[in-house]
This record gives C-alpha cells, structure tokens and sequence, in this order.
C-alpha cells in the first residue's frame, strides 16, 4: 500500500467528511473526465485509424454490492499516469485548493462549513467520487500500451496499484481492449445524513446524467447490472473479503453469466448528446447552460452570465462563453496562467485552450468556439496563423464587449457584479497598447465618485456635470475616505465639482491614455488648474508672493533635490502645506511605478516633480517669515518640517524618527 501525499490526504479528508449536500457531482465529474478522454482518443483517431473504437461511456450498477461502475472507451492511464493523475495532486485548481487550505489551518476555529464552501471554490474531479464511495478501483490500460493496471483506494489510507494479465478476466472489464477506463464505486452504506443508495437507482442516474451530462457528445449508455465483472475482480486480485458474505452471494446467484454474454446486453442511451451550442438557443435552460459550465471549467459556482452566439458570414462559429463569478485564483496570486477557450471544430476538440481567440485583458472569459472553417487536425503553429482565427478573435472580442453595453444598459446591478471582478482587466485592456482599444472600452468603465456611493460611468459623470464644466476631476488615494480628506479634492469639492475617486492602481494610467471623455480633459485635482482663484484672490496671491519671494527661494535651496519647486498656495483649505507635481508622473504614479520591481536594478523609477505648497494664510507662515530675518537654522526646521507633514498628508513614506526629532527641535 502507497500512501497519499500529505496533501492529497488532507483533500481526502475533506472529500470523505464532506458535508457538501451537492455530492450527486460526482457522476458529473467522472462523465466530464470520461467525455475528455473520450475527446483525446477521438483526436488521436484522426491520424491513427487503430485508435477508432465506440466513443462511448456506460454505466452499470449492482445493488447488491452496491456498485456503481463507469467505463470509457477513452484514451486511458497507464500506471505512471494512475501514479500522477489519480495519486497526487497535480493539477492546479487543485493546488490552489491546497494553499488555501494550509492557509486556513492556520487559522484557528476552521469548521467543515468553511471547507465545503472552499470545495465550491475549485473544481472537484476525480477525488470527488469519495463524497460517495468508501472503496474506488479504477482499471485502466492506455491505448497504444500492453499493460492494464489496477489502481484501488479506501480513501486516506492510501493506494494500491498492480498489474493485470492481460490474459486476466479483468481486462474484459474494459470496454476496449486497446484502451480506455473502467471506475467502479462501491458505495457508503446509507445512514442519519444521507441516502447513498440512491445512486443504485436507474431512475436517479438518468435524471442526473440529464441534468448535468445531457450534451455530453458521446453516448452515455446504461446497463442494467454488472456484479459478475465486481466478483472477477475480487478473483483475480485476490482481496475478496470474506466477511462481505453480501456480494458473494449476489455473485454466486449469476455465477452462470461471464463477460461475454454481457455484451450483447441491451443498453439505453441516457444524454441527447447534442453539444450544448448546438441546440436552438431558446430550447437551453439557464440552468443547463450553468451546470455545463460548471463541469466543464472546474467551477461550482454558476458564472455570472453566459453569452451564446452563432454567427454566419466571412467566418461562421457557433461560441459559448461564461464571465465567472471570480477571478481564478491563480490569477489573484500574480501567476502567470494559460488562459483560452476551448477550440472546436464541428463537435471535435482541437485545442483545449486556445489563446489566440482572445485578447489578453478578456482572459477571464471561459468557454468555447466551434467552427468548420478551422482546419480538423492541424499542430498549434499552424493554427495561429490560420486567418479565420484572427477573424474569430476580433468578432468574439466585439460580440463580448457588445454583452456588456447590453448589460451595463439593462442590468446595471448584473454588470456592476462584473465590473467588481473583472473591471481592472477592461482598465488594463483600455491602457494596453497606448491605449489602442480605448474607445471601444471607455463607455464600460465604472469609477467611485463624489456624487454618491453608487458607481458611475463616465456618461453619467458628463450629464451630471452640464456643458459649463471643463474638466472631469479624479483624486486617486487608497479608499474614498481618504481621497475625500486629502486637502487637495476638498478644495475641489468645496467648489461643488463631482470628483471621480480612483483607488485602483491602474486608474491613473488609464486617465492618462483616455485624455478626454465627452470633449471634457481629465484633471487631477493635484493640478494648479483644478481650483480657480477668483480675480481678487489672484491679486491677493501675487502681491503675498512678492513679499514672499525671499523666503520661497531659501526654502528650495534648502530642499534641493527633495522638491523642483516651492509655491505659495491658498488652495489647501487652512492647511499649512501641501505637495502638488507639475509633468507627467504625478505623486501617485510615483507611488506605483514605485512599487513594481525595475527590469534592471540600475534603473530607478521616475519621480514626480513635487512642488511643496504653502498656505500664506496659516500662522506658521508668519513664523517663517519672522525666521527668515533672525535665525536660519529655524527656518531649514520649518522647511524640513513643512516637507515631511506634505509628504505624509499625500501619502509618500517619511522616517518616523527624523520627524519626531524635526517636531521637538521646532515646536
Ligand atoms: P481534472 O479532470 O480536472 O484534470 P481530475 O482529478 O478529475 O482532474 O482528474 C485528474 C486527471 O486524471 C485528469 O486530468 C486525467 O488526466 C486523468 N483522468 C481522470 N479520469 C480519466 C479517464 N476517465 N480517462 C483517462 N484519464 C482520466
């Protein structure tokens, strides 16, 4: 016996203490890993007539040893693939899974109601099948090798797997016998919490596979009983329990049947096997449409919105796309992902996905395209180059962006959903490439404001406004609390502006590749324009600035190198100082370009040109001035001191103890 890497253990543990009500997923799991294989050896056939079988998946059942048994004619496993595919935990929904889990158990006061809200979180697959059986075996052979193996399991304990003779009657498990799986489920008994024993029930398994499995495009068949093929194992293997008197005897009353009478069985197809995409739009149910995807992408929550289109012309596909309801969680972690849809070509599976059909910033988007223009069996290369992929691309990419106009239009609560999980991937598709797509996106973007705690696009923003109004003002700071506090948006709001709050890294940039929306600039409420003074307040400034002229040039000689200039301001409300910029990078980007690891560590990230304000109407003015004439040492204090406060009023790092030792020297 091999044991379970810790990990998959712990997954285990999870799966087999579920109390996740939704356990009848299981089927839908193994016909979804089935219908894969199924689609591998049907690629394959394409090349290699030998691999051509009966692409089909039955399920048999035996109540009395309360088997359950699932075989594809696939493409199978051979014992290195039973090894890593069913063994431990490679793939990465998986992974992720695990991580979240060792993040919780750090946690203290985890319960299983937590857990089965994580299981909904990542796809499920295989391990699944543990929610309802306390024993799996899986005999598999991989078409195009010699060898079956047979891999068993009773859960955490561990694994076993060993070799089958080919002359063994447990290859006459196997559908085919060039390849291809067979998984047989011995269930839980029945207790308080659950009823295990339903899935021995024809009706139930039909009404589950059509529930979930209907557009499964190979055959689902059903067959009425298989216990001869449950006792060869135990035969052959050698591990018949004999205290399982149940099955035996069930086994010795059809001791008369072998394997071979078995074939000629009559079976009943369950599924309609129409892809899903297939049929006519208003013939598929919401909730069929949510169950495929779920099965199909590894996701137990339904996705916020499916978008079905066919469309005929240049280039003719039919396209099935879901908008998740999260970010995947690699994505969340920064990790690079392979992203793409899955590409089809009139039923048959090509390339399980492919990048090409979509932009970079829609790589959230899950789903598929079938088209007969692609070309059926052809290497990646060629397909990339292929021009009716292209073509695809570029429809897709508009017929996306068209759903959401449409949503954002009809079901603003439904789009606001979207734009909460998925709006920094539309900002970052409107900044990608000097902004190349940006009057295809800007309509789609949402901004908290001043105007009220709802989100607001950019329309909305402009009919507000009115014609008088020049500019569309933004502050950009950690949450809109703080923006409303920061001196510079107060003065704005004080002047009765809506002001747009950006706290999302990528706002910035994009206000700067948007430029104008509705022929009015952006401006950041940083801007020397974004308060205007009225003409007797000008006046004032410009004869406050003559006195001053004297002390402003000490202080930036003072400073130099720390800020490019120093300005009176009366803007800052009854703040004494303040930091504004003046260029391109605004202290904001700095902030950000400051935190993104350079390419090259002899490279520094840009700096804005800080201008350090001060309020010639606060007292500490005076006391500067009066400085100036008798004591410089004070002043450089005042100077360093005013700096610092700026520098923490806007949000950029100061030492703590150089400050405090400013204030004790200065107050
Ligand atoms: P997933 O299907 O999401 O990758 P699973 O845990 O369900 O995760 O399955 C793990 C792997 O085991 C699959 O990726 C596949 O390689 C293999 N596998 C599962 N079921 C079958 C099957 N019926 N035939 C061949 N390989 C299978």
């Amino acid at each position: 016996m091999k044991e379970f890497k810790a990990e998959s253990k712990r997954l285990l543990e999870l799966m087999i203490n579920s109390i996740y009500t939704n356990k009848e997923i299981f089927l839908r799991e193994l016909i979804s890993n089935a219908s894969d294989s199924l689609d591998k050896r049907k690629f394959l056939s394409l090349t290699n007539d030998k691999a051509t079988t009966d692409f089909e998946i039955i399920i048999s059942l035996d109540k009395t040893a309360r088997t359950l048994t699932i075989r594809d004619s696939g493409i199978g496993m051979d014992e290195k693939d039973l090894e890593e595919n069913l063994s431990t935990i490679a793939k990465s929904g998986t992974l992720a899974f695990k991580k979240k889990l060792q993040e919780d158990n750090k946690k203290d006061g985890k319960s299983d109601e937590n857990n089965s809200g994580l299981i909904g979180q990542f796809g499920v697959g295989f391990y699944s099948a543990f929610m309802v059986a306390k024993k799996i075996e899986v005999i598999s052979k991989k078409f195009g090798t010699k060898e079956t193996f047979l891999w068993t399991s009773h859960g955490v304990d561990g694994y076993e797997i060993a070799p089958v003779a080919t002359s063994s009657k447990i290859n006459s498990m196997l559908l085919d016998k060039s390849g291809g799986i067979a998984i047989v489920l011995t269930l839980h008994e029945d207790d308080d919490d659950f009823r295990y024993s339903q899935f021995l029930n024809e009706d139930t398994i039909e009404e589950l596979i059509k529930k979930y499995s209907d557009y499964i495009r190979y055959p689902i068949r059903f067959e009425q009983e298989l216990a001869v093929e449950v006792e060869i194992i135990k035969e052959d293997i050698g591990t018949d329990d004999s205290a399982d008197t149940k099955s035996k005897t069930s086994a010795s009353k059809k001791g008369a049947k072998t394997p071979k009478t078995s074939k000629t069985r009559e079976l009943k197809t369950l599924n309609s096997m129409i892809p899903i995409w297939k049929k006519p739009k208003s013939k598929v149910k919401d909730e069929e449409l949510n169950s495929f995807y779920m099965s199909e992408f590894g996701d137990l929550n339904p996705p916020l919105k499916h978008i079905f289109a066919s469309l005929e012309g240049t280039v003719s596909y039919s396209t099935l796309l879901f908008i998740p309801s999260r970010f995947s969680d690699e994505f969340m972690r920064g990790e690079k992902i392979s992203y793409g849809l899955k590409l089809y070509s009139e039923g048959v599976l090509v390339m399980e996905k492919c990048s090409d059909v979509l932009p970079e910033y829609l790589s959230f988007v899950k789903g598929l395209v079938d088209s007969s223009d692609l070309p059926l069996n052809i290497s990646r290369e060629i397909l990339q180059h292929t021009k009716h992929l292209k073509l695809i691309s570029r429809s897709l990419e508009k017929k996306i962006l068209d759903e959401f106009k449409k949503t954002l239009e009809n079901n603003r609560e439904q789009y606001e959903k979207i734009f909460n999980e998925f709006g920094t991937a539309l900002k970052f598709g409107t900044y990608e490439h000097f902004g190349i797509r940006k009057d295809n996106l800007k309509d789609l973007l949402l901004f908290n404001s001043s105007n009220s705690d709802n989100l607001t696009s950019l329309k909305e923003y402009i009919e507000r406004a009115g014609v008088s109004q020049e500019y569309i003002y933004y502050a950009v700071g950690e949450n809109a609390e703080k923006i409303k506090k920061s001196v510079h948006c107060a003065a704005v709001l004080e002047r009765g502006y809506e002001v747009l709050f950006l706290h999302d890294k990528i706002d910035e940039f994009v206000m700067k590749v948007l430029m104008e929306y509705g022929e009015k600039k952006f401006l950041p409420v940083t801007s020397p324009d974004a308060v205007e003074l009225s003409n007797d307040e000008k006046d004032e400034l410009m004869k406050e600035e003559d006195t001053a002229k004297e002390l402003l040039t000490f202080v930036k000689t003072h400073l130099k190198g720390k800020v490019f200039d120093v300005r009176l301001s009366t803007k800052i409300l009854d703040h004494a100082t303040s930091l504004t910029s003046e260029g391109e990078i605004t202290i904001e980007m700095e902030k950000v370009l400051g935190a993104v690891p350079a390419p090259n560590p002899m490279m520094k990230a840009p700096k804005a040109k800080k201008i350090l304000l001060i309020n010639p109407n606060h007292s500490v003015f005076s006391k500067m001035q009066q400085a100036l004439k008798d004591d410089h040492s004070t002043l450089k204090n005042y100077a360093d001191l005013l700096l610092s406060l700026a520098m923490l009023g806007v949000g950029l790092p100061v030492d703590g103890t150089e400050l405090s030792e400013l204030v004790q020297k200065t107050i």
